[in-house]
């Protein structure tokens, strides 16, 4: 197969694994960086342009779009859907997937358990708020958060009304969130490959921290997760339309809640905690994808 990783860097983890397993299991691997590419928007013969050459007979896409490139690296995802060329996550999906509300929303619906959840603009009514999640202690995030920034833990009613006024201050949209204490500063990452969960770990907070990103110095470790986990990580992926997505989920007192859902999961941290070969399950499954929907 004609495989091409879209991706602003060829030496990141994630992507250099990417090529390497699409390699082992002999096929041809481009990288190109979605942001220099461009196309033109037409009924008949769409084209992407790539280094003054259009970009033809792939067999498939796997976009690794950057968060600060949403717009358009699902734009340039969404010309190759126009070309019939097969992508791993499709653009709707990965435009869904940024925006944490939409996803928690359709997640809700679905009756996926969830953290007791609001979210809020500039509601005068900070008390009504703070009651409507379970009053404190309390997470309150910025929606457009990544990397543990932006989420704070109100221990008391009192903090919580001063978190709450002063992101108020800064005219974002707000998540006010039930803290699941018992969770410990853990939450478990589900890696999702097709209708399977390829890989999961334990990532644990540091020393007197409660968020677990290894931005904010957390650590991975190895995990044995529950049936309900699995399922439960399998649907979320699912229902948001991700045929690879990292679910992450705390483990609270009432069972397991969906707190995240990631379109461009790290590969970094999974494999080297697991030593699972996830590039290599990415690459399978698109063979599978790939052959059963050739005419
Ligand atoms: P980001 O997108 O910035 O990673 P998250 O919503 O994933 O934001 O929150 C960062 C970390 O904070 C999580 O990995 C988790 O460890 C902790 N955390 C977030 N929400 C809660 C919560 N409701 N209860 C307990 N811990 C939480
Ligand atoms: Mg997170």
């Amino acid at each position: 197969m004609k495989i091409v990783i879209l991706s602003r860097k060829r030496d990141l983890y994630s992507t250099r694994r990417l090529v390497e397993a699409a390699e082992e299991r002999g096929h041809q691997v481009r990288v190109i960086d979605y942001l220099r590419c461009y196309m033109n928007i037409t009924a008949t013969d769409p084209k992407i342009i790539y280094g003054h050459q259009a970009l033809t007979g792939i067999d498939a896409v796997i976009p690794r779009i950057g968060a600060s490139y949403t717009f358009y690296g699902s734009a340039v995802v969404r010309q190759f859907e126009l070309m019939q060329t097969y992508v791993v996550n499709d653009s709707a999906a990965i435009a869904r997937s940024r925006d944490k509300l939409h996803c928690l929303q359709k997640l809700a619906k679905a009756g996926v358990d969830l953290p007791v959840t609001g979210c809020a603009h500039s509601t005068k009514d900070v008390e009504g708020l703070i009651e409507f999640a379970g009053g404190a202690p309390l997470v309150v995030k910025l929606l457009e958060g990544t990397q543990g920034i932006g989420v704070v833990l109100a221990e008391t009613k009192k903090a919580a009304e001063s978190v709450i006024e002063a992101f108020r201050g800064l005219d974002a949209n707000i998540i006010v969130q039930e803290f699941i204490r018992e969770a410990a500063g853990s939450d478990i990452r589900c890696f999702v490959v097709g209708d399977q969960v390829v890989a999961s770990m334990m990532r644990q907070a540091a020393e007197g921290e409660f968020r677990s990103n290894i931005h904010r110095g957390g650590s991975g470790h190895k995990v044995e997760i529950t049936e309900q986990e699995r399922a439960m990580a399998v649907r979320a992926a699912k229902l948001l339309g991700l045929e690879v997505a990292g679910v992450d989920i705390l483990r609270s007192k009432n069972g397991p809640v969906v707190m995240e859902v990631n379109s461009s999961p790290g590969l970094e941290g999974i494999e080297k905690t697991t030593e699972v070969n996830v590039a290599g399950a990415i690459i399978e499954h698109i063979e599978h994808r790939v052959t059963s929907t050739e005419p």
